[in-house]
């Protein structure tokens, strides 16, 4: 993980390293309403609700709650803005992707700021979030920009005497409902796309991190999208989220979350209008090291792969089968490699672990711990909170993990290793796809030939060969299974985005 690593060791500052970047100290949240319009609104119901720091439980602000009203309004606007003739509809493709590159220039300008909000609504490190996140929401919305002139349809040879082509058109009102652990990134993941394509949008935050969604509204604004092609509703999922995946007016909804809410989005996208749906779901992410490995590479791939975010990445390593003839001395380096990892201050530059994203989730975690060690499997350290340290838990490694615990099925969503053994290839394929899931794997080995055979035989959206989260905003990235459906990123996702529809022109058979 590029990170802090470079700049600070062993807690001293290395002189020659480039300056850091630095968060906004004292910085005070602008934008807490509901963005309409280019407009920000007060919420029809007049509630609010609250948003968290998960470092220090302290409230940041009050945001607009918003509710159906809201969202029917909302759509109202952005159907407005797609109608024909609109200034949208009328701006041509590359005066589209101009203002793409324009808002991530702004993004650029404003990194700083957006990180800061980040880390304060999540608790993730400053650093992660300013080189991480906002990296990946700059090279996405870029990397889109780039395509707004480059949707073609095709010339098609038929039967008869016929001009035959086609047009890729945009959607229309596109919703999107994301997550709380890459809050920006996993809207702009939407967002770019959709726009690229010339579609407009109604957006809606996780309710435990709204601000840097609203704070792009801002820049959307400044740019200057005509008013209603972006609009943002901060507020809950059974309201806000549901009254967007039900909608009538909305032609498509890309959706991250978990495989639980992504069913009832699917579900009320069919029972309203058959909305066209993608989902990224969850995963539980098999990470496979082969006894020839390169150990050190795999043991830090492993722990980056697991650990990051404070383990809530839906492409979290959090199935890690290791050969059994280097079993023992990965789980050694393993455990070194968590005992030492920093947990803290997420604005600390040290930092590579902050908090949990809230109480539910914590709960969550520790309760699988738990079962962990109640199932039997050996706890080799972590294994509890911090004491006296709100929701930050210990990085936590467990060894002599089987198939059949709990930690080796289920999402767990935090700082937890599960590490399994295997004994041949054909074994561990069997084990690695025995899950619902299908969203990432990792294979360590050098044999190119195991590589590739590994490749080919998992059953996940992603596999990773001697790398971790190798993440580009040109390459794809979905779910086989029950992670998820369609494809985010790379020019797959322009399908995701467009219509294509069949002109066909029948010529005249007589000479002219
Ligand atoms: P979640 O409920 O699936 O939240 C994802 C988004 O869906 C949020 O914006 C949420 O709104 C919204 N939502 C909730 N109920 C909805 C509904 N009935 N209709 C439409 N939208 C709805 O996830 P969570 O509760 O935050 O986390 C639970 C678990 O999900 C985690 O432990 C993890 O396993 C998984 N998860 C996966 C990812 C991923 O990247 N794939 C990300 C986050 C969580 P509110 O925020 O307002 O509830
Ligand atoms: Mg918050």
């Amino acid at each position: 993980m590029a990170t802090t690593n470079g700049a600070v060791e062993n807690g001293q500052p290395d002189r020659k390293a480039p300056a850091l970047p630095r968060p906004v100290r004292n910085l005070e949240v602008q934008f807490t309403k509901i963005f309409i319009n280019n407009e920000w609104n007060e919420s029809k119901s007049g509630k609010k609700f609250a948003t968290y720091n998960p470092s220090t439980l302290e409230k940041i602000c009050e945001v607009e709650e918003g509710d159906k009203p809201d969202v029917d309004k909302a759509v109202e606007a952005a159907q407005a803005a797609f109608q024909r003739g609109s200034p949208w509809r009328r701006l041509d493709a590359p005066s589209r992707g101009r203002l793409l590159q324009q808002l991530a220039d702004l993004v650029e300008r404003d990194r700083a700021v957006l990180a800061t909000l980040e880390t304060m609504d999540t608790g993730k490190p400053f650093l992660h979030a300013f080189f991480i996140d906002l990296e990946g929401c700059i090279k996405t919305l870029r990397y889109f920009a780039g395509w707004a002139d480059k949707i073609q349809g095709r010339t098609i040879p038929t039967d008869d005497n016929v001009v035959c082509f086609t047009r890729h058109e945009p959607i229309g009102v596109c919703g999107a409902i994301t997550p709380w652990n890459f809050p920006l990134l996993m809207l702009v993941w939407k967002l770019a796309p959709a726009l690229c394509c010339g579609n407009t949008v109604v957006l809606k935050p996780a309710e435990q991190t709204p601000l840097t969604a609203l704070y792009l509204g801002s820049l959307i604004k400044e740019v200057g999208f005509p008013p209603g092609v972006v609009n943002i509703v901060p507020g809950f999922g059974p309201t806000v989220g549901a009254a967007i995946s039900s909608h009538p007016q909305i032609n498509k909804i890309a959706f991250t979350g978990s495989t639980e809410v992504g069913k009832l989005v699917k579900e009320a996208a069919s029972h309203s209008n058959l909305k066209r749906v993608t989902l990224e779901l969850g995963g539980k992410n098999p990470c496979i090291v082969c006894a020839d490995a390169d150990l050190s590479l795999a043991v830090e791939c492993a722990h980056q792969g697991v650990f990051f975010n404070q383990g809530q990445c839906c492409t979290a390593a959090s199935r890690v089968f290791v050969e059994e003839q280097i079993y023992e001395e990965f789980v050694r380096q393993s455990v070194e490699y968590a005992k030492k990892r920093p947990v803290g201050d997420p604005f600390d530059v040290r930092t590579e672990q902050g908090p949990q994203i809230d109480q539910k989730q914590f709960d969550k975690i520790l309760d699988l711990i738990e079962s962990g060690k109640k199932e039997g499997a050996k706890l080799e350290c972590g294994g509890s909170a911090m004491e006296d340290r709100g929701l930050f838990i210990k990085p936590t490694v467990f060894s002599e993990v089987t198939d059949t615990m709990r930690i080796a099925k289920e999402e767990i969503f935090g700082p937890v290793q599960p590490i399994l053994k295997f004994k041949n290839i054909e074994e561990v394929i069997k084990r690695a796809n025995s899950l619902e899931y299908g969203l990432t794997a990792a294979v360590f080995t050098k044999n190119l030939d195991k590589a590739l055979k590994l490749a080919s035989a998992l059953e996940s959206g992603t596999v990773w060969i001697n790398c971790y989260n190798a993440i580009y905003a040109q390459a794809p990235f979905g779910g086989f299974k029950m992670s998820g459906n369609g494809r985010e990123l790379g020019e797959y996702a322009l399908a995701e985005y467009t219509e294509v529809k069949t002109v066909t022109i029948k010529l005249d058979d007589k000479d002219p």
